[in-house]
């Protein structure tokens, strides 16, 4: 007799996901956590009593009739979420550093496109042609449509380039640059982003964008809750260090060293710390060599701020800032001119409309620019100070963000309180990656295939889930998901049930 039907490997969105959806088939679900909080980038904390979320800014395709609020209604967690609807006329914001005027992207296409022509007069045609090129992109990602397909639906779209793209639908240079403004969103890279993944975000987002009141954990909570109820257990401070078996998965071996048997295994790891971890011969060495070698999107630099309070207004739209003209500039910094770039989202919280009691401002780092500390290892945890040098590295490196900041918000280090920072190392320890890398596999349009991680391995009761597979971020992973728990249950029948 097994211990569980599926036993699960890390408690991120895509393992929850799993976990309630297979729980609601009936399955006993057991998920096994190495970190004392469920949720993995959905994680919150608090410092003076204030709540900073970790890697939840705001959702998209939450509105009535749209993929993730299909998706949450059918799990029973979306009546319980507290949203808020972010500006309609603006979500985004996009400025540039000489450039005083900010350029709104806002929600519904008809509004998008009105409000974009009101700085950009006369580009009806490169912004409709825009809209109807994500539309048409969008409508080719079957799972994302919540429908069943194949690959060779998208097959078409894959290689087209995004910065090549902007630049071929108008000639106007700072349009072009606006159109990639939010672009941190998925760590792009000119020349090598593929237009498909910003079209899914895009869309995603165009349709409505929503901020988390009072932090993003509530979604692993209530996802966290759903599988208790259906008799799932899920075990904390929980790590898993094998994956055992040779034709197929027998157990999964504990730090603690007990074993956990299953009929199904499914892990939420980056593939190459799931084929480290798994003995089996069934996965050929070209297998784990290629995931292995995959190249991961650059790590973050986050500082995350507790205000004095009802200093700073809550701001309903997220600030995307680039110091030149160019948008695509910011991942290529130097040691010198770092941060070229960074994201400011106002945390929403129900104890105030008008006022927000904390900011968080996101960059890019390079793991290699932490590499001094990268033996050491700090969690909530197994706390372990990393040193003074790096408390001193932290505070250099956010007081030279502020000064880039405070161009554009002049009074915000007289608002600050107190504030924290996270590294590509609090997301490698946190996270259980190699390298603190913000959303997992690199995505190339050069190599598209490469990077389509399937959920089968060739172990046949082992499966594979979460950002790395398809898309990051909440939809994406949500939708990984769904397509890991299709092959154990029925998808065609499970897509069905969700879209009735
Ligand atoms: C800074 C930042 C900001 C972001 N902002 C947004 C946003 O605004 N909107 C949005 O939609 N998306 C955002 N994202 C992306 C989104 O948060 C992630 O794509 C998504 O949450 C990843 O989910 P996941 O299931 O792949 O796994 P992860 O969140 O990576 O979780 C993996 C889990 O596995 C556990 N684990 C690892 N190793 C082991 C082991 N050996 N044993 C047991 N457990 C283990 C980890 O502790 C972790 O809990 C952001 C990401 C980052 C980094």
């Amino acid at each position: 007799m097994y211990d569980y039907d599926v036993a699960i490997i890390g408690s991120g969105l895509g393992g929850l996901v799993c976990g309630a959806v297979l729980g609601m088939h009936g399955y006993k679900v057991g998920i096994f956590e190495k970190n004392r909080q469920i949720g993995g980038c959905l994680q919150t904390y608090a410092r003076d009593k204030t709540v900073i979320d970790t890697g939840v800014h705001y959702i998209g395709g939450l509105g009535p009739g749209q993929n993730l609020n299909a998706i949450f209604k059918y799990i029973g967690i979306l009546d319980k979420l507290k949203l808020k609807q972010m500006d309609v006329d603006g979500f985004d914001v996009i400025g540039f550093g000489d450039d005083s005027k900010p350029y709104k992207l806002a929600q519904g296409y008809t509004n998008f496109k009105k409000q974009l022509l009101a700085d950009f007069p006369g580009e009806e045609q490169a912004l409709d042609y825009y809209c109807n090129k994500i539309k048409e992109v969008c409508a080719k990602f079957p799972l994302y449509n919540l429908r069943t397909g194949d690959y060779s639906e998208k097959e078409d779209v894959l290689n087209i380039d995004t910065s090549s793209f902007l630049s071929s639908i108008t000639e106007n240079k700072k349009l072009q640059q606006v159109l990639a403004g939010n672009n941190l969103l998925y760590a792009g890279i000119a020349d090598k982003t593929p237009f498909y993944i910003h079209a899914l975000i895009t869309n995603s987002f165009i349709e409505s964008a929503w901020k988390c009141v009072d932090g993003g954990s509530q979604i692993a909570k209530l996802l966290g809750k759903k599988i208790h109820a259906l008799g799932g257990e899920i075990h904390r401070n929980t790590k898993v260090v094998q994956i055992a078996g040779l034709e197929t998965i027998e157990h999964l071996l504990l730090e603690n060293g007990k074993k956990i048997t299953a009929k199904y295994f499914i892990s939420n790891l980056h593939p190459a710390q799931t084929v480290e971890m798994t003995e089996s011969d069934q996965l050929r060495n070209a297998y784990r060599t290629r995931l292995q070698n995959l190249e991961n999107t650059i790590g973050t630099f986050l500082l995350n701020i507790v205000l004095k309070k009802d200093t700073f207004h809550y701001l309903n739209y997220n600030y995307h800032h680039h110091e030149t003209d160019d948008a695509w500039e910011g991942i290529n910094y130097t040691k010198e001119n770092w941060p070229l770039t960074y994201a400011l989202f106002a945390n929403a919280i129900s104890k105030s409309e008008q006022f927000t009691d904390s900011l968080t401002i996101m960059t890019y780092m390079r793991y290699e620019d932490v590499g001094k500390w990268k033996d050491t290892f700090n969690t909530d945890s197994r706390p372990h100070e990393r040193g003074a040098d790096y408390e001193a590295f932290k505070k250099e490196k956010a007081e030279r963000l502020l000064d880039v900041v405070e161009k554009k918000f002049p009074n915000i280090r007289s608002c600050i309180q107190s504030y924290y920072v996270a590294t590509p190392l609090s997301y490698r320890d946190y996270q259980g990656s190699a390298d603190g890398s913000m959303y997992g596999i690199l995505k190339d349009h050069h190599n598209s295939f490469n990077t389509f991680i399937s959920p089968r391995t060739r172990v046949p009761n082992l499966f594979l889930t979460g950002q790395n597979l398809n898309l990051h971020g909440i939809l994406g992973v949500t939708i990984s998901g769904l397509i890991t728990c299709g092959e154990i249950i029925d998808l065609g029948a499970l897509l069905e049930d969700i879209t009735v």
